[in-house]
């Protein structure tokens, strides 16, 4: 698909992007590797600095850069200016903390001598980026990475050419290295053949299973260590003695947040017989007072779509869970706007068989289930492919935590809104994915964890099992 930037509330083509040739990729392998092998004897507080002035330049450039994502995208601009201070504050976490997490780490151990992990760079990583948030996808990797000494390539989604680029340029700008971060608007073909270089050590993608199957391939293939960071169809328990008040001003938001695209909505109101009324008339009651428009105008509360095709798929899946008997409770009306704008809709009597039950539905439909018991909560909620985040809402929040602790996912958040945070591990299981981004886990993605042990004299003795060659003169 070419690289455009169309803002999808009024249609217009802004801008567009040529492919980049072969020669550019070439060449930015070529820079990356020299880069690699140039910061091997960098000390690593001097990429700490870099890093911070990262944090600095976009903040000061936030305008511009809100504006450009919410033009690619059509997220809401207060939503887009809270992601560029995401990021911001991401650099600066990374900045402070990489080089004691990268530390030598010793080992206890009863072999002869001191024995450590050390933890350096692999090489190029490329990355493959989505659209949904177009600076804080990037971040994640290009924080932990450049600490590490890993340059980067970068290949962001076909739609949000504009804010790669200008990410790609704040990088710069803050004074990074020629080829710590090179954004190319490559083709698939090119994204195999850089993964097939032996320059590039590290694959990281962020997307759909399609796009994950498609990646994860190719490094598989050639044997290249990668993350994958997919979809989701995260849970939303509430239990019967939820804190309703709680639960009724979190979950309209958990759902219709950057317009309901995000890997961690909640996608799947899984609630107690008890309170499932006043539940579904609050979703009903908050959903009608949104109001949609241009999503550069602080006032508006509901934002379009991101692209015709995301707004057309999500459409033909609405209309095919109808067909196979799900109600709707709110919604599934056409918005009378010329842009990418889809009512918020709420769906329930979803049946095991109606293909929503196990599809992700990656724009603005609630589905809610109706549950008797909280066994029958937790069977629901595990009863799905994905197996990204999760929410539960319980009276008492250790008993809350007993719940999430039993639901198959990488992150749940009890009573609360799901948040990421630089500190905080991000991922999942199941077809949600492999690998951790953020925190230290994400700082490790792509680190050699070399162990070196040392001595002054070999001594053989305390090797166990004997697992040294037998001397004949014995
Ligand atoms: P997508 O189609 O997989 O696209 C993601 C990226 O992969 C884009 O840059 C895309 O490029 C690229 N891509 C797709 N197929 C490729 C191939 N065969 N070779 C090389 N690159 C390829 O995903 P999407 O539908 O736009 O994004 C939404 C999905 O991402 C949802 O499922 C969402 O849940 C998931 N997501 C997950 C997380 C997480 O952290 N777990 C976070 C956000 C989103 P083009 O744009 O050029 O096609």
């Amino acid at each position: 698909m070419a690289y455009r930037t169309v803002n999808p509330f009024n249609n217009e083509v802004v801008k567009e992007y040529p492919f980049a040739t072969d020669d550019e990729l070439q060449a930015a392998l070529a820079t990356g590797h020299d880069l690699y092998e140039t910061m091997k004897k960098q000390d690593i507080s001097e990429r700490a600095k870099i890093l911070h002035n990262v944090a600095d330049k976009l903040r000061d450039h936030e305008d511009e850069l809100a504006r450009a994502c919410t033009i690619d995208m059509g997220k809401l601009i207060g939503e887009s200016r809270g992601e560029v201070e995401l990021v911001a504050l991401i650099a600066d976490w990374f900045a402070d903390h990489g080089e004691e997490l990268l530390k030598p780490e010793k080992i206890d151990t009863i072999a002869t001598g001191d024995a450590e992990i050390q933890h350096h760079a692999t090489g190029v990583v490329m990355m493959v980026e989505p659209w949904n948030f177009p600076y804080y996808q990037i971040m994640r990797v290009f924080a932990p990475n450049f600490m590490v000494g890993n340059p980067m390539i970068l290949k962001h989604a076909a739609n949000t050419p504009t804010s790669a680029q200008m990410f790609a340029d704040v990088v710069a700008e803050a004074g990074a290295p020629k080829g710590s971060l090179t954004n190319l608007f490559l083709s698939y073909d090119q994204v195999t053949e850089a993964i097939e270089d032996p320059r590039v050590q590290g694959v990281a993608l962020t997307g759909s299973e399609r796009g994950g199957t498609a990646v994860a391939g190719a490094a598989g293939k050639n044997l290249k260590k990668n993350t994958m960071e997919l979809g989701g169809m995260d849970p939303f328990i509430v239990l019967g003695d939820a804190n309703m008040d709680d639960v009724n001003d979190i979950a309209w938001r958990a759902r219709i947040y950057n317009t309901g695209q995000v890997c961690t909505s909640s996608k799947r109101f899984i609630v107690m017989d008890n309170v499932y009324d006043e539940f579904v008339e609050n979703l009903k009651q908050k959903f009608d007072q949104l109001k949609p428009g241009d999503p550069l105008d602080p006032k508006t509360s509901l934002a379009p779509m991101n692209t015709k095709k995301s707004k057309d798929k999500l459409q033909k899946q609405l209309d095919e869970a109808i067909a196979n008997g799900a109600k709707v409770v709110y919604g599934n009306e056409p918005i009378d706007l010329p842009g990418q704008f889809f009512k918020p809709t709420i769906l329930t009597d979803i049946d095991k068989d109606n293909p929503a039950y196990k599809t992700e539905l990656f724009g603005p439909i609630a589905c809610v289930y109706k549950v008797h018991s909280e066994q029958e909560a937790i069977d629901l909620a595990n009863d799905n492919p994905y197996g990204l985040g999760g929410i539960v809402f319980a009276g008492d929040a250790n008993h809350g935590a007993e719940v999430a602790s039993q639901i198959e996912t990488g992150m749940v958040f009890v009573n609360n809104f799901m948040s990421t945070l630089p500190e905080l591990p991000f991922g999942g299981v199941k077809l949600s994915g492999y690998g951790r981004e953020m925190s230290h886990i994400g700082q490790m993605a792509f680190v050699n964890e070399q162990l070196i042990v040392k001595t002054d004299k070999p001594n053989m003795d305390n090797l166990a099992g004997g697992l040294v060659a037998v001397d004949p003169a014995e």
